[in-house]
């Protein structure tokens, strides 16, 4: 085997210490290097930098990074590490923008650096099952219900309500990043309705109408404001009876019975880092902007409702 990939973390927040950081450990073609946190907390005593740009100038070796950052500082971030040579693992959203992924891709390219923007969801047990299920299926309707209490989920993540925070989209990308991978035929919007905090910049919740290129519709609901049951569903209805993905994709039921049950998230980050691995020995990019896509489209085609304000 090659020696591993010298990796630094970039922002521990949440999702850095719940998921990254134990599949790194994980993971024998990874050695984690370093971590940037504004706070200067070491990491398994490994060395620490408040920026990115000290992490540059360190001399350290190393060899890709992982930005765990909100998506408003992302491409700056990744600017650096691209300059740099190191290659780059983007946590969900890939960018705050649209145009500003596509850039990265650009830069990445051009520097010959692997770049990997994940969508953790579509490495959920169920999602690749479900994928091959709907793929000899005619699709008649689907339905999208991300419902869940941001309270419990996002507490003090303030960078949510921002522009480019993206809102109850946050988690609702997540679900479009299965439904562009499982759903057989490119979708697209055709109207949305946007509820906006009147002390935020971005939705608390939405319901966005899509409709496929073969004529289906598809209805997505998502909503912040859920207590009691979450509901984080997808259900198909097709010419051979339903398929529902419960659980952000961990959870497959046929019509026929029972396929495989899921390990929900702590099971998608060693199919991350697995992938990421995979690209950079290949010298290759894995960036697919389908959801991000989807997201900058409801934003655009539609109604911005204003709402009672947020408090958490
Ligand atoms: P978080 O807990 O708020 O952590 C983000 C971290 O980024 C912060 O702790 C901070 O780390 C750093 N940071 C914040 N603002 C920054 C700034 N202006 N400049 C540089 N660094 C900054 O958020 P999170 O939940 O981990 O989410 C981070 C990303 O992961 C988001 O894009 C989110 O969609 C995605 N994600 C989250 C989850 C989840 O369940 N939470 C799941 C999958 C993906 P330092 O203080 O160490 O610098």
């Amino acid at each position: 085997m090659s020696d591993p990939i010298r990796l630094a973390v970039v922002g521990m927040g949440k999702i850095a210490h719940d998921q990254h950081l134990p599949a790194i450990r994980d993971n024998a073609e990874f050695r984690l290097v370093a971590t940037v946190s504004r706070h200067g907390e070491a990491t398994d005593g490994l060395p620490f930098f408040a920026s990115i740009d000290e992490l540059a100038a360190s001399g350290l070796a190393v060899d890709a990074v992982a930005l765990c950052t909100p998506p408003q500082v992302r491409r700056s971030i990744a600017m650096t590490a691209i300059a740099k040579g190191w290659h780059v693992f983007l946590e969900k959203p890939p960018g705050a923008t649209l145009a500003e992924v596509v850039t990265l891709c650009d830069a990445a390219d051009a520097a010959g650096i692997s770049l990997f923007a994940s969508w953790h969801s579509r490495y959920a047990a169920g999602v690749e099952p479900a994928r091959a299920w709907l793929a000899e299926r005619t699709i008649t309707r689907a339905t999208i219900t991300w419902r869940e209490d941001v309270r419990v989920w996002h507490p003090g993540q303030h960078w949510i309500w921002e522009p480019g925070g993206f809102g109850v989209f946050d988690p609702g990308i997540n679900a479009l990043s299965i439904a562009t991978r499982i759903l057989p035929h490119a979708f697209f919007v055709e109207q949305a309705e946007l509820d906006v905090p009147s002390n935020c910049a971005a939705p608390i919740a939405a319901r966005v109408d899509f409709r496929d290129t073969q004529g289906t519709a598809i209805a997505m609901d998502l909503d912040f404001r859920q207590e009691g049951p979450q509901s984080w569903d997808i259900v198909v209805e097709t010419d051979a009876g339903t398929l529902t993905l419960a659980k952000g994709g961990g959870e497959l039921s046929l019509p026929g019975g029972e396929t495989p049950a899921g390990t929900a998230l702590h099971g998608e980050y060693p199919g991350l880092y697995a992938r990421f691995a995979e690209i950079v020995r290949a010298g290759t990019s894995d960036v697919d902007v389908a959801p991000i896509r989807l997201v900058a489209d409801a934003f655009l085609r539609g109604r911005h409702i204003p709402v009672d304000p947020f408090v958490e």
